[in-house]
């Protein structure tokens, strides 16, 4: 973009913790550029109703899509004096993913951010990415599609925004290892027994980082550090034992980037969300933001530790599934977000979660196949996701029983 240019902007998942986040920047910037310099053409949300209202009211989208068709009167209702188009249903979120943005927030938790990352995808755009899942299930099907299209796909999840700013694409042949740390969740410290009995209220009070639900308990399981190696292996091509994790309970260092001369460069910041956010908006430039800075003199130390793969089988699933093939990482997400659902519901403990991940990965779909191979395809994806999702809720209604 060029000075004076109008950007346009979609942010699937608006009302969620990145969305918001998202929306903060997009404020501050309108506050120092001009209210006009910034376009909004498109916010989503799944149930939320009133918070996608009051978002739409202040930022004045072209369109809104609601998800959950149930509660779209309301909304038809709170938006009624303004001129905004409104849409519901999955169709509806689709339709906002099409719109012409250049630049496209995907913010949806799950693979149901998958479709209409795919559709922006598609057009053509800067594609900023937190929905990692949606990476872990489609792999090289969504990295291929951005290659044609001319997408430009930014990592937003901290760790990998943080390699992405000291990656050298030119010197990939020169990267010995890249290295994600992990904050290492709530129950970093707690004993197995403990844990066995974690609450979901426990599992979502993560001590550094304020998330939505899903993430929080994908943190203290340390699942979301497992996708997050898959992630990593399809942003930056590396191989899965090129791919580290530390923990690091002060999340100040994010990611690192270790070259065969022995340097290694890091990225250090704040535990804030805006700062990738930030650098997948400004990209390739940078904006100014007012957020908090850090202050290594008073932090004092920086610690890591290996991660405890045994208390937290969640790290050797994925590197598993990895070494399976794509179907596989797509089934461990699928059933991932089967088992946090029922966890987060009250119907299954916590170390049940994983255990469940695991089965459905070992024992493979209700038939019993395998989740052997590469998708072929978008319908391959979504049919393998279906299939991980029936088989997930088939172990958590016998563990129910
Ligand atoms: P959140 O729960 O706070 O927000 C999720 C958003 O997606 C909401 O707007 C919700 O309405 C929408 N949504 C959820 N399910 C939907 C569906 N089926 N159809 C349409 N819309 C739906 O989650 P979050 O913490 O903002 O995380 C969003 C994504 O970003 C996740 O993939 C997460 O892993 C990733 N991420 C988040 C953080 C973080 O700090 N929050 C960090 C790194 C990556
Ligand atoms: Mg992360």
């Amino acid at each position: 973009m060029h000075n004076g240019d109008i950007k346009t902007v979609t942010i699937l998942g608006a009302t969620g913790s990145i969305g918001c986040a998202t929306l903060e920047i997009v404020r501050d910037q309108r506050g120092r550029l001009g209210y006009d310099s910034i376009k909004i053409l498109a916010l989503t949300a799944q149930n939320n109703w009133q918070k996608l209202a009051e978002l739409a009211c202040e930022f004045q989208p072209e369109f809104v899509a609601l998800a959950n068709p149930k509660n779209i009167s309301q909304l038809r209702d709170a938006l009624a004096h303004t001129a905004i188009e409104i849409g519901s249903g999955p169709a509806a979120i689709d339709e906002a993913a099409a719109r012409n943005a250049n630049w496209v927030m995907a913010a949806i938790t799950g693979a149901a951010g998958l479709r209409p990352v795919l559709i922006a995808a598609k057009r053509g755009c800067i594609l900023a990415l937190a929905n990692k899942e949606a990476l872990v299930c489609a792999g090289s099907l969504l990295t291929d599609i951005c290659v044609s299209s001319g997408t430009r796909l930014l990592p937003v999840d901290s760790e990998h925004n943080a390699i992405f700013q000291v990656f050298d694409p030119n010197l990939k042949h020169r990267v010995q290892k890249i290295i994600l740390t992990a904050s290492g969740g709530p129950f970093r410290t707690w004993s197995a027994a403990r844990m066995a009995k974690a609450t979901p209220a426990q599992a979502i009070a993560h001590p550094i980082w304020s998330m939505g639900a899903k993430i929080s308990v994908d943190s203290a399981s340390l699942m979301n550090k497992g996708l997050e190696i898959i992630e990593a292996r399809h942003l930056f091509d590396v191989s899965p034992d090129q791919i580290e994790v530390l923990v690091h309970p002060q999340s100040v260092v994010h990611g690192l980037v270790e070259y065969m001369d022995g340097s290694m460069l890091a990225q250090l910041g704040p535990a804030d969300m805006k700062v990738p956010i930030a650098s997948a908006w400004a990209w390739p430039e940078r904006i100014q933001t007012h957020g908090e800075r850090l202050s290594l003199a008073d932090l004092g130390r920086l610690d890591f530790e290996w991660p405890d793969e045994k208390k937290f089988p969640a790290l050797q699933l994925a590197r598993q599934a990895m070494q399976i093939g794509g179907n596989a990482c797509n089934a461990l997400s699928a059933a991932n977000e089967v088992a946090v659902a029922s966890f987060l519901q009250g119907k299954i403990g916590f170390p049940t979660m994983i255990k469940i991940v695991g089965d459905v990965l070992e024992k493979g779909d209700v038939c019993g196949a395998s989740w052997h191979g590469e998708p072929e395809s978008f319908e391959h994806v979504f049919d393998v996701d279906e299939r991980a999702r029936m088989a997930a809720q088939q172990h958590v209604a016998s563990v129910i029983e």
